[in-house]
């Protein structure tokens, strides 16, 4: 079974993308194939694996062979197997992003079943991926709610700041909406702190409340606060391959490795189904 996960919350900035990213190449670098699903129309993770699409406008980059992007699929045009392209990463695959996707809301918002468009299409997928990662945008509307919907579950990044969990009191609701509605699957699999500080009390009071809030769920693991995780973006790359060694691969690794620590003690990791 392919392990799903969205990685949520609404608040902005707080690290979903720099997560889903880098989670999703480092899942690669271990040998599973990985489908890195860009939901933002910032398309940020997209120009943040060196990719460009038509649709996403200006910047530079490698522009794709895909033949379109997210949007496509959501209205109907094509396949998610047509949208998928490959990055610099081997076993990472992207579902580029389109500023388009801002017009969503007002193209399908009114459909029914829109919520499910993303689990239906991934399931008509032809191809085969142990991993599935959804980078989510900053709201609860629609691009999330699919993600909710087609995950199995959810990574909540968590900036250390004052409110971060008053903050996510709207994110947890959607998750209970979401699973009493149409995906019972959902779950909040990991919650992690990232931009974290560790020097200062706010940080380790916040982290101390996030552990109490969300107890098991809650990784040990806090990515600090590292220039070249913010500086890798914009070399198209990500931090595993723009600085292997600093501290910001480390972090992330440490997240990977406790997601399939996780993993095969729910006995779901793919190698371990599979024998
Ligand atoms: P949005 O809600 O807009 O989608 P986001 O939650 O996806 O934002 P990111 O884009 O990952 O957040 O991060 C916000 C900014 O913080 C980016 O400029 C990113 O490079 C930077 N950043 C993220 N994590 C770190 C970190 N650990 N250390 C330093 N900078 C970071
Ligand atoms: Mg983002």
């Amino acid at each position: 079974m392919t392990i799903s996960l969205a990685v949520a919350n609404q608040k902005g900035g707080v690290g979903k993308t720099t997560s889903a990213v880098n989670i999703a190449a480092l899942l690669a670098e271990r040998g599973h194939s990985v489908l890195l699903f860009d939901l933002d129309p910032q398309c940020n993770a997209t120009s943040g694996l060196g990719i460009s699409t038509s649709s996403q406008g200006d910047s530079g980059g490698e522009t794709t062979e895909s033949a379109g992007d997210i949007f496509d699929l959501f209205v109907g045009n094509l396949s998610l197997d047509s949208l998928i392209v490959p990055t610099n990463v081997e076993n990472l695959w992207l579902v580029p992003s389109s500023k388009d996707l801002v017009s969503l809301e007002a193209e399908i918002g009114k459909l029914a079943g829109r919520e499910l468009i993303l689990k239906t299409q991934s399931k008509l997928l032809k191809r085969d991926f142990e991993f599935v990662i959804f980078d989510c945008p900053p709201s609860s509307g629609l691009l999330t709610l699919n993600a909710l919907g087609a995950a199995n579950r959810v990574l909540i990044p968590l900036q250390a700041e004052y409110y971060a969990l008053e903050g996510l009191s709207g994110l947890i609701a959607t998750i209970d909406f979401v699973k009493n509605t149409y995906n019972p699957e959902i779950e909040i699999f990991g919650v992690f702190m990232t931009m974290f500080d560790g020097r200062t009390n706010l940080a380790n009071q916040v982290r101390r409340e996030a552990e109490n809030f969300f107890g098991a769920a809650m990784l040990k693991t806090a990515v600090p606060r590292s220039v070249k995780l913010s500086e890798a973006p914009s070399h198209g790359l990500p931090i595993s391959a723009y600085d292997p060694t600093g501290v910001g691969s480390a972090a992330y690794r440490g997240i990977v490795e406790e997601i399939l620590n996780k993993l095969s003690g729910q006995s779901a990791l793919p190698m371990a189904a599979n024998g």
